[in-house]
This record gives C-alpha cells, sequence and structure tokens, in this order.
C-alpha cells in the first residue's frame, strides 16, 4: 500500500520509517526543504536512537522516500498521515493551522478515495473539521476521515511504535477501518490490542491519557514536596504507593516538573477544550498550577543547600527535557537555569544531544563538552536531566573540578545517605 506521511518530525518520522519497515511504501513530505535535503543526505534532523539505521535501511529497499511535494504525495497514496505540528497559543488552545493547511491540500489534490488520517495530538472535533473541509471541494472523490493518536515517547520512539500498548483507531467508514488494519498488521499479528471506536473518541482517548500522565506525575511532586516539609522520603512513599496494582509504580518519580512537547501543550489544550463547551476541567487546571509551582520552586530547592546564587557559578548536567532525546521544549532543565540567571548565577551547562538546540535560546551560558568540563570552577552542580552518563560520574573526579562539593540532583540519581559520606552537600527532591 502507498501512505504519505504529511510532516516528518519527532512523531512522522519515526512512524513513516517504521510503517515502511512493515512493508508499506511511504513517502514523507515535509514543507522544510533544508530537512528534506538533509534526510535525502541521509542526515537526521533529530537526535532519536536507532532512527538512522531504520531510516536508510528502509531508503536502501526503496520503501522510503522524502519529497516537499505534497501534491504528488497525495496523488500516489491512498493513506495520507497528517503528523504535522500542533504547537500551543498563547490561550493553551493548540494552533490547528498547519493541521487546515494539509487537510486544504489534500482536498484541492485528491484524485480518487483517500483515507485521510490525523497522527498529530488535536481536540476532538478536528475530524469533523477536516471532513468539512473534505467535503467542500472536489466532491467526486470519495474519502474518510480517521484519528489515530499517536503514543510514543521521545528516546525511545522506536521500541514504542514498534510495541505499543495499543492502537486507536477512530473511524465511522469499515474500508477506512480496512485500511489502518492492513497498515498495521505486522501488530495486529502479535496481539496488540486496538481499541476501534468513533473519531471523536479517539481523539479524546488521546488527551485523557496524556492528562492522567501528567496528573500523576504532579501527584507524586506535591508528594515530594510534602516529604521535604516533614523530612519523608518521597521514594519510600512512591514505592509504597506503586505496589499497590490499582496505582501502579510507573510515573510515581518526583522531579522537576514536567516539559517536552507533548504534557504541556496536551494539557492546557484539554484544559481550552472543556472551557470552549462551557466546562471546568477541574483537575487538570489543578495540575497546570502544580507543575508552574513545581519548576518555580526548583530554584528555592538549590538555594536551600547553596545559599543565595548571585554571583556563584553553576553546573547544569541536562538540558534536554528528559534523557535520550535532543528536545528541549519546555524542558525544566531551561526552566532552571533562566531562574538561575534571573537570580544573579552565571551557568555553565552540557548535554549528550541538546546543545545546539539549547544555544538557540540561552544566552549568557557556557556550553562544555561533558560533566567534568562543566563543573570545572563552578560553585555547585545541578543534575537536571537523567541521562546515563550523569547516572555514572566519577564523583571524586567531579567534586575535584567544582570549588566545593555542592550538587542539587533535581532528578534523585543518586543516595542522600551516600553522597553525604562522600563529603558532599547534597540535596535531591522530597527527600527530607
Ligand atoms: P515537530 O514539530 O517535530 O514536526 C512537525 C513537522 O511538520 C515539521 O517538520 C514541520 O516542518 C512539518 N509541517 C508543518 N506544516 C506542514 C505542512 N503544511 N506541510 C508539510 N509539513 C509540515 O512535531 P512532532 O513532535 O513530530 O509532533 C507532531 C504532532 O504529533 C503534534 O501534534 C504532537 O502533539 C503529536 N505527538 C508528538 C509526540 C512527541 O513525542 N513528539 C508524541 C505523540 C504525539
Amino acid at each position: 500500500m502507498n501512505v504519505c506521511m504529511v510532516g516528518t518530525g519527532y512523531v512522522g518520522l519515526v512512524t513513516g520509517a517504521c510503517l515502511a519497515d512493515f512493508g508499506m511504501n511511504v513517502v514523507c513530505v515535509d514543507k522544510d526543504e533544508a530537512k528534506i535535503a538533509a534526510l535525502r543526505a541521509g542526515k537526521m534532523p533529530i537526535y532519536e536512537p536507532g532512527l538512522e539505521q531504520l531510516v536508510a535501511k528502509n531508503e536502501r529497499s526503496g520503501r522510503l522516500r522524502f519529497t516537499t511535494d505534497l501534491k504528488q504525495g497525495v496523488q500516489n497514496s491512498l493513506a495520507i498521515f497528517i503528523a504535522v505540528g500542533t504547537p500551543p497559543n498563547p490561550d493553551g488552545s493548540p494552533d490547528l493551522t498547519f493541521v487546515r493547511q494539509v487537510a486544504e491540500a489534500i482536498a484541492e489534490y485528491r484524485n480518487g478515495y483517500k483515507v485521510v488520517i490525523t497522527k498529530s495530538t488535536v481536540p476532538a472535533g478536528t475530524g469533523r473539521m477536516i471532513d468539512e473541509i473534505l467535503r467542500s471541494r472536489n466532491g467526486q472523490h470519495d474519502f474518510s476521515v480517521v484519528s489515530n493518536p499517536e503514543f510514543l515517547r521521545e528516546g525511545s520512539a522506536i521500541a514504542d511504535f514498534l510495541r505499543p500498548d495499543r492502537i486507536v483507531i477512530g473511524a465511522s467508514d469499515p474500508r477506512a477501518i480496512d485500511v489502518m488494519k492492513e497498515i498495521y498488521s505486522p501488530l495486529y499479528l502479535i496481539d496488540t490490542p486496538f481499541v476501534i471506536t468513533d473519531v471523536a473518541s479517539a481523539e479524546l482517548i488521546k488527551y485523557a491519557s496524556n492528562g492522567f500522565l501528567a496528573v500523576k506525575i504532579s501527584f507524586i511532586n506535591e508528594i515530594a514536596r510534602l516529604c521535604e516539609i516533614m523530612g519523608a522520603d518521597v521514594h519510600d512513599v512512591a514505592r509504597g504507593m506503586g505496589l499497590d496494582r490499582r496505582i501502579g509504580k510507573l510515573f510515581l518519580h518526583p522531579g522537576p516538573g514536567f516539559g517536552g512537547s507533548c504534557f504541556p501543550k496536551d494539557t492546557a489544550a484539554a484544559a481550552d477544550l472543556a472551557r470552549n463547551y462551557g466546562d471546568v476541567f477541574e483537575i487538570i487546571e489543578a495540575t497546570i498550577r502544580t507543575n508552574e509551582r513545581t519548576k518555580a520552586r526548583m530554584l528555592d530547592r538549590i538555594v536551600s543547600v547553596t545559599g543565595p546564587v548571585e554571583g556563584k557559578t553553576a553546573a547544569v548536567l541536562g538540558l534536554s527535557f528528559k534523557p535520550e532525546t535532543d528536545d528541549i521544549r519546555e524542558s525544566p532543565a531551561i526552566a532552571v537555569i533562566q531562574s538561575l540567571r534571573r537570580a544573579g548565577a552565571k551557568v555553565r551547562a552540557c548535554d549528550p544531544a541538546a546543545v545546539e538546540n539549547a544555544r538557540a535560546v540561552l544566552a549568557d551560558v557556557v556550553f562544555t563538552e561533558d560533566a567534568y568540563a562543566c563543573a570545572t570552577g563552578a560553585d555547585f552542580v545541578v543534575l537536571a536531566t537523567e541521562w546515563n552518563e550523569f547516572r555514572a560520574l566519577n564523583l571524586d573526579e567531579l567534586g575535584r573540578r567544582l570549588k566545593s562539593r555542592t550538587m542539587v540532583d533535581l532528578r534523585n540519581v543518586y543516595e542522600p545517605r551516600e553522597m553525604k559520606a562522600a563529603g558532599w552537600k547534597y540535596a535531591g527532591v522530597g527527600r527530607g
């Protein structure tokens, strides 16, 4: 089957490469000419483990191509995925401009029956909007609109795509459901659960899932704050909670607040969706406030260990919003650096993959090759993103590079007792 993937960002590129690996003929389309030129030259526009090899393998097989020609992509394909960005507007609502533009182009270019599939995260009602756009022109050509939200996580995107917990398909037309089952047949064969529902329910499943996970993260971050006040240990509390199977132990790790391109945007969009219907999504509104408070209180956590930071130099380890990605969108590490700068600290920083992206948004920060160079001459270390290379630091060497052995570990990588025994002034999050 010929498949067109519109948008070759984190989602579109991974999905396109994986579907080609499933045996589909995939053409990935992007309006960003530099991105397409780089992809054709074998250069990945993003850092995602395993992606370069997967793309190269499927390009060699002839099943994966890159182009800026949307018209050709639409006309040669039966299934067209929309995987463009849906960034937040200042009021929290998602900006659907790119989705609308692509839907209009598909409406205009279509030359036969097409299955138009939204993979971008969009509010319930977007499928109806796409349906209306397609209906408004070129009426002689039939079409079906499908919602197929994506749940992959950056950093483990390929593994997530190939072994998902579920595939959600929102569609009302049996022809479109058959096309979706064929596209995902390798996952069907390994007994991946398929949730087949109407378009609006599928759209809502994505917001409900991300909203729930954001609530869970914020919940444990609130518990962490209480633990600090009461001298308790959030790791023990999380373990005691998580062993209850009704709760589950995942997403109970405290930290500097959630970030990335999804949770902040999708919680804001879910709150906006409710507001548009005259309702209030109370728990999501509270989660958004809690997350802001969590991010803001990280400076207090640092100052509680270092004293006033004005004139001091911080060595910040990690810039991406989580390990194994170069994505810095809404990264708590960036927020921490900005609050350190506002408080008058100088900042040195390092990251295995995200320095180039960070350079574009951070002024007056010295970027270094690795953690040891970063710590050289600094007053204290802030561990902001738990990359593997920061989990196994040579603490003696790190300590020698610093003016004093002081670490604020916003990811609770190290054990407070061991750090104190090794002569470190140390604090994690929610640990007494
Ligand atoms: P991204 O910003 O990395 O990529 C979007 C791409 O779309 C860009 O390359 C852009 O040039 C391209 N684009 C925009 N308008 C276009 C047009 N008219 N024609 C062709 N290309 C166009 O975004 P992303 O992180 O891949 O996210 C895409 C969608 O998937 C969003 O709705 C997001 O919420 C959702 N999503 C993201 C993740 C994730 O982990 N990043 C996970 C699940 C869902």
